[in-house]
């Protein structure tokens, strides 16, 4: 299913040129037009759906082995040395367009710091075992 007012739909399906990097039927592969490095690529399904939870199962498997494709493709074509998989659910987790779409990002030896990057806080046993007894009795 498609989402008439969704511009991701609208790329995906080639109704608005992109710079598609890969396409198959399921999915189409573009270049980020707001990169956080050389390269930053979409993984964008042609159907939409809003986000991690609603992606079927197909498309679920999908995914993640086309991603491992790209990512040997920009270490080889682009001479990274690594690359980032990111994929943000939600607003508060920094989501801004709600249609399922996956980041490559092309890492860099000595290239920009802070993506996909955190400061660790600290849990002591006690609280980890509460948190993870918070999801773990709702799955
Ligand atoms: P997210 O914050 O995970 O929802 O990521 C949305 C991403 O889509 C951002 O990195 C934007 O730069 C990118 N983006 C938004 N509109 C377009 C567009 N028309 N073409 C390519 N990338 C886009
Ligand atoms: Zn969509």
């Amino acid at each position: 299913m498609r989402d008439e007012n969704c511009i991701f739909c609208k790329i995906a399906n080639g109704e608005i040129l992109s710079a598609t990097v890969y396409e198959d039927e399921m999915f189409r592969v573009i270049l980020d037009l707001g990169p956080a490095t050389d390269g930053h690529a979409l993984i964008l399904p042609k159907e939409h759906f809003a986000d991690v939870c609603r992606l079927d199962e197909a498309y679920g498997a999908g995914v993640l082995p086309l991603a491992a494709k790209i990512g040997q493709a920009m270490k080889r074509g682009l001479g990274c040395d690594g690359f980032n998989l990111v994929q943000n659910n939600g607003e508060a987790a920094g989501q801004t367009v709600h249609h399922f779409h996956m980041h490559i990002i092309p890492r860099y030896a000595g290239g920009p710091k802070g993506i996909a990057a955190w400061e660790p806080r600290t849990a002591d046993s006690e609280k980890l075992a509460e948190l993870a007894e918070k999801i773990r009795t709702n799955i």
